[in-house]
């Protein structure tokens, strides 16, 4: 993605001519192309997979095969979307998570590998959960990736998703039925979404929590700004989920969240605050510290 937008227009259009015209694009000339327009050579490679039907070894070995035109004209519209900067897995449609291949739309955020690590968390602790059958909640699940994840590799989880978003919540239940597992799904903001009554014994989140300032918001415009910033400093949704999580944790129940690099100290404290103890920071893939959590006090 280093060529300036003017010259991907450029090259963008002369795919879709070429696309139309007689004579057919081969595959080596329309991955030549979307390279010229800026695109990664994975991100060509992956989009053209996608637009053929093909794995992208079949496209490696049969680089002189002949694109419809049809396809030549998706193709070079998808390039055209990828070079203004619109996530990948938008133009897929899918998203590799976890080790479990999940539907995406607009409508979800883009489920991002440091989010793994809150899995691998919520994955370490379940075993020594005292609840033979752990009742485990994701708060915000978007896409469903975080609790679709604990629910495929914890089967004996009994695991709750909620989301604001009608249509997210649309998104992670197609997920689910695709992979055949079964949870439970509730529609509203945060804890509102569930019974004043319900008790859980590990909540997961991974909450907007961009500052409305950020300089990395634009970039992330593709994205439903719902699933990314609170507004503000970024802080008020992982506030509102520690604040109300002591009433929906089980004793020695665990809450874990995901926040942005520069969150680990306010997310402790607010932690402590709530009256959690073993309050604790996970680092993502980069090394910094992005996951915090801690365990409600088996006394209260
Ligand atoms: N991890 C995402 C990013 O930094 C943001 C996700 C979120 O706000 N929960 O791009």
């Amino acid at each position: 993605m280093s060529l300036p937008a003017q010259s991907a227009t450029e090259a963008c259009v002369a795919a879709k001519q070429h696309g139309a015209a007689a004579a057919p694009l081969t595959v080596a000339q329309a991955l030549s192309q979307a390279l010229s327009a800026g695109l990664d050579r994975l991100d060509a490679q992956l989009l053209l997979s996608h637009h053929m039907q093909q794995p992208r070894t079949w496209l490696i070995a049969h680089d002189d095969a002949a694109l419809t035109s049809a396809v030549a004209q998706d193709f070079s519209a998808g390039c055209q979307r990828r070079a203004e900067g619109e996530p990948l897995a938008y133009l897929l449609g899918e998203q590799e998570f976890h080790g479990l291949r999940l539907r995406v739309s607009r409508d979800v955020l883009v489920p991002r590998p440091d989010t793994e690590t809150l899995v691998d968390w919520a994955l370490d602790l379940l075993p020594g959960l005292r609840a033979a059958a752990p009742r485990v909640l994701d708060l915000g699940t978007g896409s469903g990736a975080i609790a679709l994840a604990v629910a495929h590799r914890h089967p004996a989880a009994r695991v709750t998703a909620t989301d604001l978003s009608p249509a997210a919540l649309q998104v992670a239940r197609s997920n689910a039925d695709l992979l055949g597992l079964v949870l439970d799904w509730a529609c509203g903001a945060w804890w509102q979404a569930l019974p004043a009554a319900a008790r859980f014994d590990l909540v997961l989140a991974n909450p907007p929590y961009i500052a409305a300032d950020d300089p990395h918001l634009p970039a992330l415009r593709h994205e439903p700004l719902l699933a990314l910033s609170p507004g503000g400093d970024g802080l008020s949704a992982l506030q509102q989920i520690i604040a109300g999580a002591p009433a929906h944790l089980t004793a020695g129940g665990w809450l874990l969240m995901e926040h942005g690099w520069d969150q680990a100290a306010p997310v402790a404290a607010a932690l402590r605050q709530a009256g959690f103890t073993q309050v604790t920071c996970r680092q993502d893939l980069a090394g910094r510290s992005r996951c915090s959590g801690g365990q409600r006090a088996t006394q209260p």
